[in-house]
């Protein structure tokens, strides 16, 4: 049995937790964590890892695994969106706070494809793509096995796919990008159009409306897998993925959905080369993140 500290970086919130497991056979035992903005900037990033790791048992780790937000090599986290993290020497850092054991870092929703394939539901599969849907939108390509990085690294920018002309503002300075559309702030947008009122309605909340069979809130998760599937048909047509995972938070609306998003998606992929294609919600369940963490450092 091995022990593995798992720590995921964000934005919104850091978490860390401990994980126990041998193989492909890994469990989260403890975690720790707050649902506060952390700072980004590598002082705050450092005090955060270090209060969170105080209130774990870590003399037994076997190894450490970090996902971030943004772009990392093997040792430095080159940059981070939204945030002035630049070429931050996060290895050493972390060298120094674990020494002797190995550690490995990588984007975070690489390392949740890479965890799907290792733990979840594309154990033994070549070619998917995983897309995590919350604040934002990301994605992570996984080609013959390998996640696919891109000449700069940059792969998998599914969010910043254009799916409606002239459409929202997004954070990236284009317009009806799908992180603008259809992430969690694009959902209340549409919701708020729709509604005509001007109160910010959280994703979660209309999920919630929508269950209970208000129309506005239903037709707005309707559109929003009619863009998903739109986009992602397109996407498949380039790759031809034999999956396509959906994680993050606005996933666990799948039934809200998927029914339009199968619907839009199957409307337009070319037949002959993608008709076997499956789309599912994550096997990792609200973990992901944290096993992402565990499974980089078994690739490793
Ligand atoms: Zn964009």
């Amino acid at each position: 049995m091995k022990t593995i500290l798992a720590i995921d970086i964000g934005g919104s919130k850091m978490l860390a937790g401990l994980a126990r497991g041998e193989g492909d056979e890994f469990e989260i035992v403890q975690t720790v964590g707050e649902a506060l903005p952390t700072e980004m900037t590598e002082d705050g990033i450092l005090r955060e890892i270090d209060k969170l790791c105080a209130q774990l048992p870590l003399d037994q780790i076997d190894a450490v695994g970090v996902t971030i937000p943004g772009l990392a090599d093997e040792r430095v986290w080159i940059y981070a969106p939204f945030s002035g993290i630049q070429n931050f020497q996060i290895m050493d850092a972390l060298e120094a706070r674990f020494p002797g054991k190995p550690i490995a870092i990588e984007n975070d929703v690489n390392a949740c494809a890479i965890a799907e394939g290792i733990f979840g539901a594309c154990r033994g599969v070549r070619d998917f793509i995983w897309l995590t849907i919350s604040n934002g939108i990301g994605g992570g390509i996984v080609l013959d096995g390998k996640i696919y990085r891109g000449a700069l690294g940059f792969s998998g920018e599914f969010g910043h796919l254009n799916v409606v002309p002239d459409g929202e503002l997004c954070g990236c300075g284009n317009r009806g990008c799908m992180e603008a559309e259809c992430a969690g702030p694009g959902i209340s947008r549409y919701y708020a159009r729709l509604t005509g009122s001007p109160e910010f309605v959280p994703a979660s909340e209309i999920a919630r409306r929508a269950e209970a069979g208000e129309e506005a809130a239903l037709e707005t998760y309707r559109r929003e897998g009619r863009v998903l599937g739109h986009a992602l048909a397109n996407a498949s047509n380039i790759l031809n993925p034999s999956k396509i995972i959906i994680g993050g938070g606005v996933s666990r609306s799948w039934k809200l959905f998927y029914p339009t998003l199968e619907e839009s998606f199957r409307k337009i992929i070319f037949h002959r080369a993608n008709d076997s294609i499956l789309i599912e919600p994550t096997a990792l369940g609200y973990e992901a993140a944290l096993m992402g963490a565990v499974a980089l450092t078994l690739q490793k």
